[in-house]
């Protein structure tokens, strides 16, 4: 191949840079990124847009075979002025290379991509609506505001969205468990839950796909982490399923609540989640309260401030136990952050001025004999003392291999019964969707990663739980 493939597949460069060398079939150019991207623009044949961003930079011209896309990298091995090295992308990488998922986006980050494209900054408002507000856009095709040529543009450097629905499982109650495909080599897939209620519907959504956080009694925790989720993925789960279930017409179908409390602790992603919360939060995308859109963490301090310093949206700390010696076991982020210094972040969090008149949800899963006695209630009391909280008793949903049981109704009713007679705000919540796995604790597939290992049981709890002492077993097996 001669030194000219530049000029050959892409008509418009033609004569535009000096050609210096050949590697692997294409020719290559020595130039500043920002000379290459002004050359690309004022000397390309028309029409023709460069996205830019990072170190890619994508050509488009009109002529037959119309796309040209090149990365530029530090020049290897340097030349004399330390330019950098203008190159196409091999084929086989051209889709990860270039292909910009517009979901996810602030307004900012659309405006600075559509920049990139040379086009004008209400392009960004226009595709800023067609991603959050209704009728959301599922192709660049949907979007008929945007020119021809915009869009063919887009089509060929971006996609929309970056989760697809792969399935959706309904329990009996009309709970629904939505399985979202993730691309790229990631095992498993994005789980979210949507949950109909009378006077409202709330979208449980995951932040990660499975979750370190290990704890015990959690489906979740068994999968260990396999990655973070974008704030791409983490928006989608709200923007397909709202379009998915909502009808304009019908006022019960809209969907009023979000809780981060599917797979993953997002806390442990932060900077993703505060981005999908701005996009969920500001009036020009979806619009949502931020009274109506919670974060549940199990608890890491440095993230619970910078939280709450960061977003107007609520918090809910997963707390269920009342020592640490319980917590240590059930959720072992415990020996990192303990108790007091959990519950002494929060109490100075929330005496700050800014967060006044809000307050912290502790969700509480009960565990039968391990953490549902009265005395628990009894301690439970004096932890949130001076804490602005609402209590969120949560009956445990079993699944395979778990060696915790539910704990009996009376008792639940009985531990509810005791902090509201002194008056703590508290509701004890129903099972939703737990015969199609999609209640609390019960989302992933944990025969996709590497299981952590199970947490040593507190001598204490061995009886309970029916776990004969490590030393017992030995024994007994040998
Ligand atoms: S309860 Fe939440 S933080 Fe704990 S393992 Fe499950 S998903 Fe992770």
């Amino acid at each position: 191949m001669s030194p000219v493939g530049l000029r050959e597949s892409c008509p418009g460069f033609a004569g535009m840079f000096p050609t210096h060398a050949v590697n692997g079939g294409f020719g290559h150019a020595f130039l500043r990124r920002s000379r290459a991207v002004a050359m690309l623009r004022s000397r390309a044949q028309k029409p023709c847009s460069v996205l830019g961003r990072s170190t890619r930079i994508l050509v488009r011209c009109s002529d037959a075979n119309p796309t040209e896309r090149y990365v530029v990298e530090p020049a290897s091995p340097p030349n004399d002025a330390g330019d950098e090295q203008l190159q196409p992308v091999a084929s086989a990488s051209l889709s990860q290379a270039t292909c910009w998922t517009l979901s996810g986006m602030t307004l900012k980050e659309l405006e600075n991509f559509v920049s990139g494209m040379g086009e004008k900054p209400y392009r960004a408002r226009q595709l800023y609506k067609w991603l959050y507000r209704p009728p959301v856009a599922s192709q660049v095709d949907d979007m008929t505001d945007l020119g021809k040529l915009f869009r063919e543009a887009l089509a060929s450097s971006a996609r929309l969205h970056a989760l697809s629905l792969r399935e959706v499982r309904e329990a009996q109650d009309g709970t629904r468990k939505l399985v979202y495909q993730v691309d790229g080599d990631s095992p498993g897939a994005v789980e979210s839950v949507l949950i109909p209620a009378s006077g409202r519907n709330t979208l449980c959504i995951s932040s990660q796909l499975g979750c370190a956080m290990n704890c015990q009694f959690c489906f979740t925790g068994k999968m260990g982490l396999q990655r973070n989720l974008t704030a791409a993925e983490i928006v989608d789960q709200v923007t397909l399923t709202k379009a998915r279930y909502e009808s304009p017409r019908q006022a019960s179908t809209q969907i009023s609540n979000i809780v981060f409390m599917g797979m993953g602790e997002p806390f442990q992603n932060l900077d993703n989640v505060l981005r999908a919360l701005e996009i969920l939060l500001d009036p020009k995308a979806m619009g949502l309260s931020h009274r109506k859109v919670t974060v549940s963490t199990s608890g890491l301090v440095p993230e619970i401030r910078r939280y709450l310093r960061e977003t107007s949206a609520n918090l809910a700390v997963s707390l269920n136990a009342t020592t640490n010696e319980v917590r240590n076991w059930i959720m072992p982020i415990n020996r990192k952050y303990p108790l007091e210094v959990l519950l002494e972040t929060l109490r100075e969090e929330y005496a700050r001025d800014a967060r006044r008149g809000d307050k912290v949800f502790f969700e509480y899963v009960l565990l039968g004999g391990v953490n549902d006695s009265l005395d628990d209630a009894k301690r439970l009391l004096r932890l949130i003392a001076h804490i602005p909280c609402k209590v969120n008793l949560i009956p445990f949903n079993s699944h395979a291999g778990s060696e915790f049981r539910p704990s009996p109704l009376p008792q639940m009713e009985a531990f509810r019964q005791y902090l509201h007679e002194r008056g703590v705000l508290v509701t004890l919540r129903r099972s939703r969707g737990d015969d199609k796995m999609a209640a609390c604790g019960q989302l992933g597939n944990p025969g996709i990663g590497r299981t952590p290992p199970r947490m040593r049981v507190p001598d204490a709890f061995q009886k309970v739980l029916g776990t004969a002492p490590l030393q017992t077993r030995r024994s007994a097996g040998a």
